[in-house]
């Protein structure tokens, strides 16, 4: 990027709170291009990326030497890895460190949109774990449901509500993550435009606007629980005396997380305790911080109520779509059901109905009138049954399914199949006599890119 567009106002503020800062080697990493990193799904093994070079803080990320053309890969759209910038993914080793038992835990993303965080989390959870990933923004609630829905992790609930009405559960979180709304100046490399929405003005309100969200966050979240707190800002209003904020008033305990140095995270300490910063002078990635805390004391969690909806009709499409496993059945809007471990559905009936609910679990779809249209998110998940019928299709053909134009591939079998590259499943198509196919893709997940030869052509923004 043009250095020169880097607010002076925030060069003097870095030299001023950080200790060590050197305004030259800052300047001069700016001028570099950013790395280009993804994260792979390890639930969904892949061909993808596989010689790449690995990101040392997390075991699947992965950084790559150029920049491919991602919508035209149909892998990306399987959900065999995610496009992460690469010091975010520290989230990783945080969580390896900070909650090294993760069976049966409710984790919160409170501020999940688009979703890197939440497919990261979704990969550390084991099945009996639940992960609601939360987004206030109604209009970035599409994105993120189409993300999670590619990574295709079961034990899912997505929401969208303020943090003050998820509050209102009270603590039901053994841990929750806070990758607050902040000033950005951390992926200024990345976005150069985003320097014109920079300023101290707009760095004070996003600290207001972060120590309302903590507040909030921190009454759902379990007594010994923890949470984890990150921004992509380099302002230390933002950052360690964020951290000091939460000692004070929240009485939030500080928690270590041991790293080796050469990884490049500054370790930087606030009264109120330690926090990691990336900066990309010193960590192969953007600008990022990220401390962990625990809290000490509060209220006890109350038992949850759950209710359980027993449809046989439902039940045995859940018992023919996935894998064999305790699923419960629940509607999850007008004509629309979705299968859940027991801990999603206990978890859905203690947030209902005080907390909007996108989805929970794994939907399965809707009864029509000739039986059943199953969920595009059903072919997408990890627990679709092996024994639903896959249409193999090579590269040209997955493109021409997510283009939803017409397949050069000839089908034999009638009935829904999943089509699938390289093992992966892409989504539904429904084969008639005749021949002809359905294409049940969403005209939302649709790619508009144009297919030339394998290139691309941008026609979408
Ligand atoms: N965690 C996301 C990821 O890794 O993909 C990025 C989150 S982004 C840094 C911050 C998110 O907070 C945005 O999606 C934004 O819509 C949301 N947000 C904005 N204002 C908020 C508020 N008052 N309370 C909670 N979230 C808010």
């Amino acid at each position: 990027m043009d250095t020169a567009r880097i607010p002076l106002e925030l060069l003097d503020d870095l030299s001023a709170r950080l200790p060590g800062f050197s305004r030259a080697d800052f300047l001069e990493a700016h001028t570099l291009p950013p790395p280009v990193s993804v994260r792979l799904n390890p639930a969904k093994p892949s061909a993808a990326f596989a010689d790449a070079e690995r990101v040392r803080w997390c075991a699947d990320g992965r950084y790559l030497a150029q920049r491919p053309v991602f919508t035209l890969d149909p892998l990306l759209h399987a959900g065999a890895y995610y496009v992460q910038e690469a010091s975010s993914m520290l989230l990783a080793h945080a969580v390896q460190k900070l909650l090294p038992e993760r069976s049966g835990l409710r984790v919160l993303d409170l501020c999940a949109a688009p979703g890197g965080k939440s497919t990261l989390l979704a990969s550390l959870l084991p099945q009996d774990a639940v992960l609601v990933s939360n987004e206030v923004i109604r209009t970035r609630v599409p994105l993120l449901a189409e993300n999670l829905g590619r990574w295709g992790a079961p034990n899912v609930i997505i929401t969208t509500a303020d943090p003050a009405r998820l509050a209102a559960v009270g603590p039901l979180f053994g841990a929750v993550v806070v990758d607050a709304p902040c000033s950005g100046s951390g992926l200024f490399r990345k976005d150069a435009d985003a320097v014109d929405h920079w300023s101290r003005e707009a760095v004070r309100l996003c600290a207001d606007r972060q120590r309302r969200i903590l507040r909030e966050a921190w009454k759902v979240l379990q007594p010994g629980g923890v949470l984890i707190y990150s921004t992509c800002s380099f302002s230390a209003e933002e950052d360690e005396d964020i951290l000091d904020w939460m000692a004070d008033e929240l009485g939030a305990e500080s928690l270590p997380i041991p790293m080796p140095a050469e990884w490049g995270f500054a370790e930087t300490r606030a009264r109120g305790g330690v926090g990691y910063r990336a900066s990309p002078e010193r960590v192969r990635g953007e600008g990022f911080f990220l401390a962990g805390v625990r809290k000490v004391a509060g209220e006890e969690p109350r038992p949850a109520r759950v209710r359980s909806a027993h449809n046989p009709k439902v039940f045995a499409q859940a018992e023919h779509l996935l894998r064999p496993s305790d699923w419960r059945c629940a509607p999850t809007g007008p004509d629309a059901w979705s299968a859940m471990t027991p801990a999603v559905e206990e978890l859905c009936a203690a947030l209902q109905p005080a907390v909007p609910m996108v989805r929970a679990g794994v939907p399965l779809g809707a009864p029509a009138a000739k039986g059943w249209v199953p969920a595009h998110d059903a072919a997408l998940s990890t627990a679709l049954s092996p024994d639903i019928p896959a249409l193999a299709v090579g590269r040209e053909d997955a493109l021409l399914f997510l283009k939803r134009e017409e397949m050069r591939t000839v089908v034999h079998a009638a009935g829904w199949q999943v089509v699938a590259y390289e093992g992966l499943p892409l989504g539904w198509v429904k084969a008639l006599p005749g021949g002809r196919l359905n294409n049940y893709l969403p005209k939302a997940s649709r790619i508009r890119m144009r297919i030339d030869g394998g290139t691309g052509t941008e026609d979408d923004s």
